[in-house]
């Protein structure tokens, strides 16, 4: 699916968090949000994801008024840093979760969501830790669970807000390759939030550096790091001579 951003701006009283931002994301792209703490990069997540409004602006999905459903039927797939797994549920329930709460209608049958959450497991090499709960994992292993919750309800988008902010950088690596690799094989498209910009550069087809609540260069990752459109960019993730 596409999504087209339009003059995004969110005000808290007289502060400006996010000030006329505007982006196109393709279908099965990914894009990274790049810049340092405070430059508005969750209060853009958390307007995609319906858990806040923007004063002024619009959000079109597949030309579609993206902001007028509220967040259970906004499609999208979110993973924050700190999203705690439910710790009384075992790792099979927790990815099963969001199937079983939905509407009668569009809930799919015992046997059916069983299959769809063992299928899912499988492929996130999680299938042998599916009757553990979250405190007997490691935290890779818990994002990983988090992940495949996400996309148990099949979402349009996914939405990651700092994935791996929380583990060590030898499995912030590992689990870079294997988000990438499974976000292409599903073709979904992806904004991904981070302050490493060496995991936007890698892992993104397209980085989007903000400053202070603004765009301040949209590209390619090797355009973003050889040719950084000013001096905050080239300092942020330039090669900083
Ligand atoms: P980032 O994710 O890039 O670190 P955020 O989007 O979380 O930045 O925040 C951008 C700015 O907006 C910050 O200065 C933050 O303090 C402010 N902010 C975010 N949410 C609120 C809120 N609910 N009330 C007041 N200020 C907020
Ligand atoms: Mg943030």
């Amino acid at each position: 699916m596409t999504l087209e951003i339009r003059q995004l701006t969110r005000r808290f009283g007289a502060f400006v968090a996010l000030d006329r931002v505007s982006l196109d994301v393709a279908p099965g792209e990914l894009v990274a949000l790049l810049g340092p703490s405070g430059s508005g990069k969750s209060t853009l997540l958390r307007i995609l994801a319906g858990l806040d409004a923007p004063d002024q602006g619009s959000v079109l999905r597949d030309g579609e008024d993206l902001l007028a459903h509220d967040a259970s039927r906004r499609g999208v797939g979110l993973v924050f840093q700190h999203y705690a797994l439910f710790a009384h549920m075992t790792v099979f329930e927790n990815v099963a979760f969001g199937l079983r709460v939905r509407r009668r209608a569009l809930r799919p049958g015992r046997q059916a969501i069983r299959q769809r959450v063992l299928a899912l497991l499988e492929r996130m090499q999680l299938a042998e830790y599916a009757a553990r709960y979250p405190s007997q994992l490691s935290g890779g292993q818990r994002q990983r669970v988090a992940l495949a919750r996400a996309l148990a309800v099949e979402p349009a988008m996914l939405l990651l807000d700092e994935p791996f902010g929380a583990l060590d950088q030898q499995v912030r690596v590992s689990l870079r390759g294997w988000l990438r690799d499974l976000q292409r094989s599903l073709g979904l498209t992806t904004l991904m939030v981070t302050h490493d910009q060496e995991e936007a550069l890698q892992m993104a087809d397209r980085v989007v550096v903000m400053h202070e609540g603004r765009v301040a260069q949209v590209g390619r990752p090797d355009a973003i790091y050889d040719v950084p459109a000013s001096p905050f960019v080239h300092g942020f993730v330039g090669r900083g001579t």
